[in-house]
Formats: structure tokens, sequence, C-alpha cells
């Protein structure tokens, strides 16, 4: 069905309020690499596990088995996003007998590119985005990945240090140490070397957010420790004197119950720089990455004591909560300081995503609300997720129009406050 509104949607730009891209040196080295599964943008691949079962019978990046499971999961949204991509940019059909003209396509619109080319012409282009933030996690906040020639200039980026938060040892000690030359050797040293991080990785870089992707390690039920109980905890960290990854909850460092003190204490003193400087803070809440992740302590009702005691720092509450989207649309009405995201919620769940964005428009003012982010490492694939927003997008609000509630130019200030505005808004870019 054609309307206006949806004409309005399909052209009208974005703001990507996450993504993970690469920097231009980073997809240059890889270049070659680039195939047919390259286009799975980092999800679809999750899928084909969940697919595959309890007991899968070979490695499933073998392309038999993508072959072999493709079909099961090309209904689903990371397997739609998948095709819309794959359409749009090549005219062809992601399955299998089309493997290797897809990846002959793939490097044929790459060739004869700059990397900063590659990235103009599928974010900028094909997708129509205008600005990007970029989580600075894949390089470790590393100023030295950054600098004059890394990205394009519409992308913005965000800091993150989620060894943080979770087990620990010296590990973020460690990495503190090295990346601001301090000798960390008292609780109060830890905050301040946190803060020189950021001070330094502003120099660097556009700085637009603090990312904290906790979700991933812990709960997110952040407790209120004194400062002598994060001590001891501290204290207990470096006399262990041992390295392991944030992940584990067996290697040398102290638990995450016994470091939960000090991931709590460095929490409230992040949340008292992002008020300090008005730095607005981005939270995955809900659905995790990958597979066998540990849903139950993701819910943004956890976070409701940090929204309430920082009332002038600004909370992007990302991936929808999903499956909690309800909740956080309720939170996001009753909080003046939180915003609901959209970003990357298009992809694990079309219908809820458009069943949340339909709820929160009858809840939330409209100037809260985030409508996109393609979340993904690869250039390419933010084709295929921004399409999928918009599909989606422009269908809740031709229901809108269609019950009566909205009238057109209602609709059009709405998808371009939740597209596009509403970020630049938030980020001060306008
Ligand atoms: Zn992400």
């Amino acid at each position: 069905m054609a309307s206006s509104i949806r004409d309005f949607v399909m052209s009208h730009p974005l703001f990507c309020h996450h993504n993970h891209h690469f920097n231009f040196k980073h997809l240059d080295r890889e270049r070659e690499s680039y195939d047919y599964r390259s286009l799975l943008g980092g999800y679809a691949e999750s899928d084909l596990v969940t697919a595959a079962g309890a007991r899968p019978p070979q490695e499933l990046d073998e392309t038999s088995s993508v072959a072999a499971l493709w079909p099961k999961i090309r209904t689903t949204g990371y397997g739609r996003a998948v095709t819309l991509g794959c359409r749009e940019l090549f005219d062809l059909e992601y399955s299998p007998e089309n493997f290797a003209e897809i990846t002959d396509a793939l490097q044929a619109s790459i060739a004869g590119r700059s990397a900063a080319e590659v990235y103009d012409y599928f974010v900028r282009e094909k997708a129509n985005t205008r600005w990007v933030l970029n989580d600075g996690h894949t390089y470790g906040n590393d100023p030295a990945e950054y600098g004059d020639d890394a990205y394009p200039e519409y992308y913005r980026f965000t800091w993150r240090m989620d060894s943080l938060w979770g087990t620990m040892d010296r590990g973020p000690i460690d990495a503190l140490q090295r990346a601001t030359d301090a000798s960390i050797t008292s609780l109060d040293r830890f905050v301040a070397a946190m803060n020189a991080s950021i001070s330094r990785f502003r120099k660097a870089v556009p700085l637009a957010a603090i990312k904290i992707a906790m979700a991933y390690f812990r709960d997110l039920a952040v407790g209120d420790p004194t400062k002598h109980e994060a001590e001891a905890a501290f204290n207990q960290i470096v006399s262990r004197d041992t390295v392991h990854e944030p992940v584990q909850q067996d290697g040398g460092g102290v638990s995450a119950r016994e470091a939960r003190p000090l991931s709590d204490y460095l929490f409230h003193r992040l949340m008292e720089r992002a008020d300090d400087e008005d730095l607005p803070v981005q939270i995955h809440t809900g659905y995790l990455a990958g597979n066998w992740g540990s849903l139950n302590s993701t819910k943004a009702s956890y976070l409701i004591p940090i929204f309430e005691k920082y009332r002038r720092v600004r909370f992007d509450i990302m991936h929808a909560s999903w499956p909690w989207t309800s909740e956080l649309g309720a939170i996001a009405k009753n909080y003046p300081n939180v915003y609901a995201d959209l970003c990357w919620a298009w992809a694990m769940n079309p219908a809820e995503s458009e069943r949340a964005l339909s709820e929160w428009l009858d809840g939330v003012p409209f100037n809260k609300l985030f409508g996109y982010g393609a979340d993904t490492g690869r250039p390419w694939c933010d084709v295929g997720y921004a399409l999928q927003a918009r599909i989606g997008i422009a269908r809740v609000l031709e229901q809108k129009i269609e019950a009566g509630y909205f009238s057109a130019e209602t609709a059009e200030e709405v998808a371009a406050a939740v597209m596009l505005r509403n970020g630049e808004e938030f980020l001060g870019l306008r």
C-alpha cells in the first residue's frame, strides 16, 4: 500500500543511535575477506546457531551449514534485514545459489572506493543516515585508532569500558594505568584514572555519550556502597594481582559478588561525571547479542534508582529493552531524564518493535523516542537495518493516521523527530 507518510518515511534521513563500525584502517585491512557472510550483519549468525538446535551436526560457519540453515532463519527479523539489504544493494535474493554472486557484487561495490567513500556510499547514500553514534568499545577508547582520517565527519563516539563491571581483577586497573600513565594505587586514583581516560578520549574524538553494556556481565541493579566497602574490594583485587577476561567467573580475580561494591562505586562516579558535563549515558537493556545470554537481569526497571538519583543526567535506554518494551515505555513516560531507543530492536523483532513504537507514541511525548540504530560492524549491513526500521516506522504511522489519531502532518512531524531530529537535539547537533 502506497501512502504519503510511507513515502515520507522511506526517503527521510536517519539518525543512527548506535553502531560498531570499523575505522578506515580496519576496514581496509579486511577488504579481501568480505564475502556473502559479511552480509549477515553479525546477528543472523546467532539465528543460525539457534536453528541448528542442541546438537549441531557440523561447524556452523561452513558454507554448507549456512546454506542448510538459512531457509529456517530467513523469516526472522535478523534474516529479513539480510534479505532487504541484499535486494536493495545488489538486486539479488540472499540464497545459497547466489552466495558466490553476492560475494562478487559486494567486492565490486567496494573496489575502487576508498574506505571513506565506502562509508559515504553505504551509510550516507544507501542507508540515508545523517549521523552515526559509534561505540568506542571496538578499540578500547584508544585515541590512536581515531584522529583525522579514521571515520567520516558525521560520526560521533561513546566512551565504554565494560571491564569495570562484573568480575574484576587487575585488568581494568592495568588498562587505565597504560591509557593514562597514572599509577593506580588507591580507589581515588582508580576513579581519577577512569575520568582521565574519558578526558583523553574526548580530546581525540567528538565524544557524545557514555556507553554502558554492563548487562552482558552482571545484573543492572546497582547498589550504593560506601567508599570503605569499595576500598575493601579494590584492595582485595590488587592483592590478588591476577588478570583474566571480565566474562570469566572463576579465574584468578575476585568474584562478581566480591567486586560488586567497587563496580557499583565506579558506576556512581561515572554518573557524577555525566552529570557534571551533561554527557548523555547510553545503557544496554533487554536481549543480549549472541546465544545463551542471561536475560533475567537486563530489565530497564533495575535502573530506576539510578534514574531517580541522577535526575539531570539524560539516559538513552537502548534496544527497546525487548522483551520488556512496555515497561520501558512506562519508564520513559515517568522519568523526564529517560529516552526510549529502538536501536537494534527492529532487527531482533520487527513485530514487537512496531507494537512498542505504537504504544510508546500513545504514552510518551514523541521527542523522547529514538527510532533507529543499525548496531552493526560493517557499513553495508546498515542498508538492510535502515530499510527494516523505515518499513516499521511507516507501518506504525499509517495505522495512527488510519485510526484517525494523527493527521498526515502530525505523522510527518513525528517521523522527522523519531528518525532524525530527536537524536540531533539530544546530542546538540542542530
Ligand atoms: Zn551494540
